[in-house]
């Protein structure tokens, strides 16, 4: 991580499913760059809580609390309960997400319904809060340019179709339109709102695509830039989407990929 520039001094910073992987790289970002820190879980407490014991070691702020965000009464009371300990929320980061793969043929309702529920149902209800709080706090007291700023985590599977993933990359598809008309919406209220499309960055959600030499050469094939991606990546794009040097970005999805997005079948054919 590059030297601390206190990017996000005095910002309160939510980030959902912060427990690991993305979510956690972002977190740690964020409170290097000055920011309060609320770290969200659903069900990982031991990562979280260590979060928390790192950044109050280090002299910051940071809370952990637990919340679904496919669940409405969850997702109030996370944002109730961060005013409660910071008083205002300037960064939202509507990380958390998951993968429940099947053919269409085998998937179940469930799955289907599930990882909607978390993938997309959650932007909505995160992000509806964000924008309630947003509008109530006073502007004057604001840390950001901003009256605040959304982050929703896409993918680049927000325009790459993903057979065997169709669950998902519908509800990426979702967040892509559902940033740019919330955006859309929210800008003449001065909130920003943004998606992030990572490409393959190496976590537990995807542990099969790089455990091995042989998926990860397989992996390869299709990042263009040679290498696999690491949540540090996501997370310095993160906080400077959250900071006042993108304060006139809206309504945009920034993609960290290693060029993933830019068809690499065609560097030799076509
Ligand atoms: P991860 O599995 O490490 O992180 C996902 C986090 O979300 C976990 O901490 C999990 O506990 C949390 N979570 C899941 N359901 C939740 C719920 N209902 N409520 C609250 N938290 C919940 O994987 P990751 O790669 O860090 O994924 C983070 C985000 O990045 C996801 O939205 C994912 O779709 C997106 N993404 C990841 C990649 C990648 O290559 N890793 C690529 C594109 C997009």
């Amino acid at each position: 991580m590059s030297a601390s520039t206190n990017r996000l001094a005095n910002h309160v910073a939510l980030i959902t499913g912060a427990s690991s992987g993305i979510g956690l790289a972002v977190a740690e970002a964020m409170a290097s760059e000055g920011a309060s820190l609320v770290v969200n879980y659903r069900s990982q407490e031991q990562p979280a809580k260590e979060l928390v014991e790192r950044v109050l070691k280090a002299g910051g702020h940071a809370v952990a609390i637990q919340a679904d965000v496919s669940q409405e009464e969850d997702v109030v009371r996370l944002f109730d309960e961060t005013i409660r300990t910071f008083g205002r929320v300037d960064v939202v980061v509507s990380n958390a997400g998951i993968q429940k793969d099947a053919a269409i043929a085998e998937m179940t309702l469930k799955d289907w319904n599930t990882v909607i529920e978390v993938n997309l149902t959650g932007q909505f209800l995160c992000a509806r809060e964000a924008v309630r709080r947003y509008r109530t706090q006073s502007r004057k007291d604001a840390p950001a340019r901003s009256a605040g700023c959304i982050i929703t985590m896409s993918s680049v599977h927000e325009i790459i179709p993903w057979a065997g993933h169709i669950n998902y990359a519908s509800a990426k598809g979702g967040v892509r339109m559902f940033t740019q008309s919330l955006a859309q919406e929210v800008a003449a209220d001065g909130i920003r709102v943004n998606a992030i499309a990572p490409g393959a960055i190496k976590t537990p959600i995807n542990r099969e695509a790089w455990e091995t030499e042989e998926a990860l050469t397989k992996l390869l094939r299709l990042i263009p830039y040679g290498r696999i991606g690491e949540p540090e990546d996501v997370a310095r794009a993160a906080v400077w989407l959250a900071s006042d040097e993108a304060d006139y970005v809206t309504g945009t999805t920034l993609f960290v990929d290693g060029g993933m997005s830019l068809y690499p079948e065609f560097r030799d054919n076509g």
